[in-house]
């Protein structure tokens, strides 16, 4: 398969240090040592489409002590740059999902999404099918259309041999009946999650990991909050979703894979745990989902 003409990603890697070569400890407020992080789902291509550098966007992962990322690869041009960004990118770490957004899948070839999975199955990098779901917000309409796009790939993930990232909005009935239906031993993950402590129960039933992003730090998120209070720390994820729904006190502004540290900062207040204990559990959480060794 030929790389379609996407973004230049040469300073993404050149006259670049290895990641591993850099300083890894990043200091919090009371000048302890943070555990280093990891952002569990981002669109880097929308990020840098909003007008950020390569080397703003390397500057925040380093000011926040944000050692890697997950990078989706929801769309056709996004896989591409997504893989090519994993094998390039040597300042920090990247890892790489496939999927079809719901929000596409009236649209969009999801032919070739399924085919991309098959082709990339032994590339360590990649490491989700995502993100993949149901979007009745935005697209109820196309409710017959998105299940069985979702449907197909979730049973691509199962040949493939890989956990499923999920995007559900205003569709937890049907996105609960395919993932009973579909997902059985399949590692889980409900990215950006925004519902209430029930749904949260509902998805943890299944086994599924919860992911949380800037959304929890919002004044307005009240029902979302309580359920992050209860969500057990081994099933828990942070994330940013950045372009979209940067935390408080960049609410607003377009995020970036480092304020990834602001989300992990709330809840641990929120929970009323250590910072460095949440992040600790959270990387594990991640790692875990997303079989990174
Ligand atoms: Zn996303």
């Amino acid at each position: 398969m030929e790389l379609v003409d996407i973004q230049d990603l040469k300073s993404w890697g050149s006259n670049a240090v290895p990641v591993q070569l850099r300083p890894r400890v990043h200091i919090d407020a009371d000048g302890n040592p943070s555990v280093p992080l990891i952002d569990g789902h981002c669109h880097l291509d929308m990020v840098v489409e909003r007008g950020l550098s390569a080397d703003e966007i390397t500057q925040g992962l380093e000011e926040n002590g944000v050692v890697s990322l997950v990078e989706i690869g929801a769309d056709k041009q996004a896989m591409l740059w997504a893989r090519t960004l994993a094998h390039t990118a040597c300042r920090f770490e990247v890892y790489y999902t496939i999927g079809h957004h719901p929000g596409e899948a009236a649209t969009a070839d999801a032919e070739f999404g399924l085919k991309f999975i098959d082709e990339n199955k032994n590339d360590a990098r990649f490491v989700a099918v995502g993100e993949i779901g149901l979007d009745y917000y935005y697209h109820k309409d196309q409710s017959e259309i998105q299940k069985k796009v979702f449907t197909d790939f979730v049973r691509a993930a199962r040949r493939v041999n890989r956990g499923i990232a999920i995007h559900t909005r205003e569709a937890h009935a049907d996105t609960m009946e395919i993932l009973r239906r579909e997902a059985h031993g399949l590692k889980i993950l409900i990215h950006c999650f925004t519902g209430n402590a029930q749904e949260m129960a509902d998805f943890l039933s299944l086994g599924a990991f919860i992911s949380f992003s800037g959304i929890v730090t919002f004044k307005n998120a009240a029902a979302l909050q309580e359920a992050a209070k209860i969500c057990p720390e081994e099933r828990m994820l942070v994330e940013t979703d950045a372009p979209f729904l940067a935390p408080v006190p960049f609410r607003g502004k377009v995020n970036q894979p480092g304020y990834v540290r602001h989300t992990l900062n709330f809840l641990a207040k929120l929970r009323g745990v250590e910072a460095n204990t949440l992040a600790a559990q959270c990387v594990n959480n991640t790692h875990e989902f997303y079989s990174i060794v």
